[in-house]
């Protein structure tokens, strides 16, 4: 049996596994992501070995998915706001020490659309574009069946398309990103706004107070609803995309994030352009990265 492996490395959990080809899962972990990454090196190394173990098959590549803007020709991130330690630092190199079949290294983000693109909620599109929401906002493009990297290896960042050029300083650097007007830490912001109380919440615990009828958790969720809105119809005028993908932890949040966005994106779409894209959920919820980086291994390995 010829197997693939994928690794998603996300800021709070590391996710892998094997695949088959033909949309089989094999094998499933999750581990806790290490905040150093000679420490993440040493893990991968560790989890590789037993991957090898199981004796599941042969596995023939694996792909990797990091945080952060890599760079193609360097093999390196080059920049990652959320997870800094990696900047820089010689990934390919530090994998190739331990393994011993071909791999390939990307973006989380890439390696997540990817996924939805081969197994999920964007198989055979034409086009396609998946934001993440979660602590950042992570985006990847499909165009004409092929995932779109750019010239150096950092397209596909509409996170850091500016929708409030008066908003909060980015991870990246920059101001009122759509990263940081629709991160988790922007929902809790605008709940002690409106609340004008000085809690830190969750998304999640802002979904429970919303659903209780607490209008300043409503009030939160559609302002950040309103942002993302002006995303997607940068990516709907720029793209013209048959499908936009939308996963992550915070969609959890449903119709008090979705609809003031999709009305927002409406507004704001050119509408034949609008009517032409489907804004649909994600359906492979966190497994999306490793089963992409696995997928994209299996294409492009060796
Ligand atoms: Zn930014």
């Amino acid at each position: 049996m010829n197997l693939y492996a994928g690794f998603d490395m996300g800021g709070t959990q590391l996710k892998y596994g094997l695949i088959e080809k033909e949309e089989n899962i094999v094998f499933e972990g999750t581990v806790d992501s290490p905040q150093k990454t000679v420490d993440l090196i040493r893990l991968l190394k560790s989890l590789w070995g037993k991957l090898k173990e199981m004796e599941k098959g042969t596995i023939k590549a694996v792909g990797f998915g990091f945080p952060g803007i890599f760079n193609q020709e360097k093999q390196q991130i080059f920049q990652s706001p959320n997870y800094p330690d990696i900047d820089n630092f010689d990934l390919h190199p530090a994998i190739s020490e331990f393994m011993d079949v071909p791999f390939t290294i990307n973006n989380d983000a890439n390696m997540a659309a990817y996924g939805e693109y081969m197994w999920g909620a964007g198989k055979n599109v034409h086009s396609m574009v998946l934001l993440t929401l979660g602590t950042g906002l992570g985006t990847g493009i499909i165009l004409e069946g092929k995932l779109w990297q750019g010239k150096c290896g950092y397209g596909g960042e509409l996170g850091h398309a500016v929708v409030n050029p008066d908003g909060d300083r980015c991870g990246c650097g920059s101001y009122g990103c759509l990263e940081s007007e629709v991160g988790a830490q922007k929902i809790a912001k605008n709940y002690r706004g409106l609340s004008g109380k000085n809690e830190n919440l969750t998304p999640e615990e802002i979904y429970n107070r919303a659903i209780r009828g607490d209008k300043a958790a409503e009030q939160a969720f559609a302002m950040v609803g309103s942002s993302l809105g002006k995303g997607l119809s940068i990516a709907i005028n720029f793209l013209n995309p048959e499908k936009i993908i939308l996963g992550g932890g915070v969609m959890k949040a449903g119709d008090f994030l979705l609809k003031p966005a999709i009305e927002e994106a409406r507004k704001r779409s050119f509408s034949g352009s609008f009517e032409c894209c489907s804004i649909e959920k994600a359906i492979l919820g966190n497994k999306a990265g490793f089963i992409g980086a696995a997928c994209y291994a299996a294409h492009n390995a060796g």
